[in-house]
């Protein structure tokens, strides 16, 4: 099967040296990479700026931005059975990039943002014949952010986890989640080390995405 993995986060620059990003280390996508090669399928990394290795037998394009991002996403999706959107996409980019670098100044300024696209929500509203799973980092109410998410973004499962809680989640080695999806009864993946959890995930996809076929035909 062909697998479309996203990971890591976006830059969106606000001058030749400087940038906003979050603190997305990439490792959860880069685990669901390696999770789907052992399983034997092909696998298209599509990673922002991260400090990890290309898992060996990937494809892997890099992308610093957003709009960068959505159009590898974009092109990949043409041929693609599984789509997993694990990056942490930057929901604001500065309004203006400018040529020079900006000058130090004394007094207090207001930076203008403006929305990124939802290149999750973009790209699915789209005819495509790919299972979809989004993520959801959240630090507050994560079911009715992760139901929302599933629904706005045409999910066909939505991974969430609680990012409020120290070791788990953005740059930790270990993660827990809860996988939304919009027939079933949620599921958890415990506490353990994203490698593993990854491992676990990518049966719970296979599993689902079976079950949505038969639906189909
Ligand atoms: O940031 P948010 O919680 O809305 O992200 C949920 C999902 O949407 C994730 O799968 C993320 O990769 C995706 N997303 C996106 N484009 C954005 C923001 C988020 O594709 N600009």
């Amino acid at each position: 099967m062909k697998f479309v993995v996203t990971a890591g986060p976006t830059r969106e620059p606000l001058d030749p040296v400087r940038y906003l990003s979050n603190r997305s280390s990439g490792k959860m996508g880069y685990a669901i990479a390696t999770a789907a090669l052992a399983a034997k399928h092909e696998v298209l990394l599509i990673s922002g700026p991260v400090a990890l290795p290309a898992p060996p037998g990937a494809k892997v394009v890099r992308v610093t931005t957003g709009e960068e991002m959505f159009t590898a996403v974009s092109a990949a999706l043409e041929d693609c059975d599984v789509f997993v959107m694990c990056a942490a996409v930057c929901d604001y980019r500065p309004a203006r990039c400018t040529p020079q670098k900006m000058k130090k100044r004394r007094q207090p300024f207001s930076l203008a943002l403006v929305p990124t696209r939802d290149i999750l929500a973009s790209l699915t509203k789209e005819k495509h014949d790919c299972f979809v799973v989004g993520f959801a980092a959240e630090t507050q109410e994560l079911e009715a952010n992760a139901r929302r998410k599933l629904e706005e973004k045409n999910c066909d499962l939505l991974v969430a986890n609680d990012v409020s809680r120290a070791h788990l989640g953005m740059e930790a080695e270990e993660n827990e989640v809860v996988i939304f999806s919009k027939t079933e009864e949620p599921k958890k993946i415990s506490r353990r080390k994203k490698t593993q959890l990854a491992r676990n995930l990518l049966k719970i996809i296979l599993k689902a995405r079976e079950k949505c076929l038969t639906k189909k035909s």
